[in-house]
């Protein structure tokens, strides 16, 4: 099951298989692509800080089935979405965090169920004023 484990670079990483996470976009047909964030709780890693639902990814599990799980367990029922694309961050020392992107009809509203303080929908624009989460902010930097 999910536990720690240390990378080839000597990082403490949670999740023996590497994790991912679910990044939704709502596009409104006259505005700026949204995306949905979640805050993180103070129990968790960079706690306090805007990322998205994820986590570790079981044995056997694929990036897209881990993200949807850990988004339902997080933020509660996540409506039908297409996904666009998955990108994997390596640490450098092979672990791999898979962000798995996908497009939503509508932002919808998400809930707090687990390790989540807020929820909200910020565009590129309003996300200059949150604290983001370093992969996150990282990840952004390099594709949006
Ligand atoms: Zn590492």
């Amino acid at each position: 099951m999910d536990r720690w484990m240390i990378c080839d670079s000597g990082h403490v990483h949670w999740g023996a298989h590497g994790a991912s996470g679910l990044l939704l976009k709502f596009t409104p047909p006259d505005g700026e692509p949204c995306y949905l964030l979640q805050q993180r709780s103070r129990w968790v890693d960079h706690p306090g800080s805007w990322g998205i639902p994820g986590g570790a990814m079981r044995a056997g599990e694929s990036p897209e089935a881990a993200a949807f799980r850990e988004a339902d367990e997080e933020i509660g029922p996540v409506p039908r979405y297409r996904i666009t694309g998955i990108d994997a961050q390596d640490c450098g020392g092979g672990w791999k965090f898979y962000t798995v992107c996908a497009d939503v009809d509508r932002a919808f509203s998400a809930f707090c169920v687990q390790e989540t303080d807020a929820t909200g929908w910020f565009t590129r624009e309003q996300m200059r004023t949150l604290h983001l989460h370093p992969g996150l902010q990282r990840w952004f930097e390099e594709h949006v």
